[in-house]
């Protein structure tokens, strides 16, 4: 449109002027006959936001963004390593407070030859704020049975609730795929006979949402960081949960790295990436995991994908001080 703009003869552009300025004329005329009045008063609020998705490419591979909805994330009760007056102070600076309502983001992969979906949402787990990523992956133009591989950063239940509903396959021919010590830790009876009664829930939901392609010959964990697909592989970053993994995205020397949980707070963990959540299984090595990843994001100048950051949750990381700036990426058209 610029390119045009710029083509067009200098009459044409002073026409265009003159019809702007006549139209606070049109606006008097409208406000004395009643009708600008009428129709304003009559539109009810709409109260939806757009659909949740969000396209963009990496070399040739196709991403596309998922919502899967938002919660009320209790910030003030769940982040250890900062006192209450910092905490407000960050919060204040990025005109937040806690509760501070976070995204849950799932990303749809289209390699061309697969399709792969990195975490699912919250499913039916979490109430009727979350468990929209399916709806939205419709409105973004597929269908769940197109899904050929599944991709868990971890199994807590916002990542793989989205599997199953009603305790069947939501995504019939996918096979879903998670790092081996993932699937034995949250998968063992063991260890949920031995969890606290406040702790079972976990396990209990890893199982009912993974059992299911488990009993179809349709779970494959892998170890090691490996290659899944072309051009997607996986990297183990054990801290936030046992087998947590992070999957990273590459084609025609351009990359993406989806997060999963790495961080949760941007307006908290940004400026400083040594405090934890309450969520982590190992604070300690979610925190190594952390400032290894974030550091290598800063250096390397590549795109990444947080599962928590505000929807699209894709953008850079930018040293500053001891900590990071993050910069959500530039809005595209694509077509
Ligand atoms: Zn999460």
């Amino acid at each position: 449109m610029g390119a045009a703009l710029r083509l067009l003869p200098l009459g044409q552009l002073t026409g265009q002027r003159i019809l702007w300025n006549a139209s606070p004329l049109i606006a008097t005329l409208a406000v004395l006959t009643g009708f600008a009045g009428q129709a304003g008063a009559s539109a009810p609020l709409q109260k939806t936001q757009s659909p949740g998705y969000y396209r963009m490419m990496v070399g040739d591979i196709e991403v596309t963004a998922l919502n899967d909805g938002t919660f009320q994330m209790d910030v003030a009760k769940l982040l250890q390593g900062i006192k209450p007056p910092a905490l407000d102070k960050a919060l204040a600076r990025s005109f937040l407070k806690s509760p501070v309502e976070a995204s849950v983001n799932g990303f749809l992969l289209n390699t061309g030859a697969k399709l792969v979906l990195v975490d699912t949402g919250a499913g039916s787990f979490y109430g009727p704020t979350l468990g929209k990523l399916v709806a939205n992956l419709k409105a973004a133009g597929y269908q769940p049975e197109q899904v050929d591989e599944i991709y868990i950063t971890h199994m807590h239940v916002d990542h793989v609730g989205g599997l199953v509903a009603d305790g069947k396959r939501v995504f019939p021919n996918a096979v879903v795929r998670a790092g081996q010590a993932e699937g034995e830790y949250w998968l063992s009876q063991a260890k949920l006979d031995a969890a606290p009664a406040d702790g079972k829930d976990g396990f209990l939901h890893a199982m009912a949402t993974i059992n299911p392609y488990l009993a179809a010959g349709k779970y494959k964990p892998f170890i090691g960081d490996i290659e899944l697909v072309p051009g997607v592989r996986a990297l183990g970053t054990a801290g936030h949960t046992p087998g947590h993994t992070v999957y990273v995205v590459e084609s025609k020397g351009e990359k993406l790295v989806l997060w999963g949980d790495l961080m949760h707070v941007a307006s908290v963990q940004f400026p400083d990436p040594t405090v934890t959540i309450g969520f982590d299984s190992d604070a300690k090595a979610a925190r190594a995991q952390r400032a290894r990843i974030f550091a290598d994001a800063a250096d390397k100048a590549y795109m990444v994908g947080g599962a928590h950051l505000p929807f699209p949750g894709l953008g850079h990381l930018r040293k500053d001080g001891a900590g990071y700036d993050f910069l959500p990426v530039n809005y595209t058209r694509l077509n």
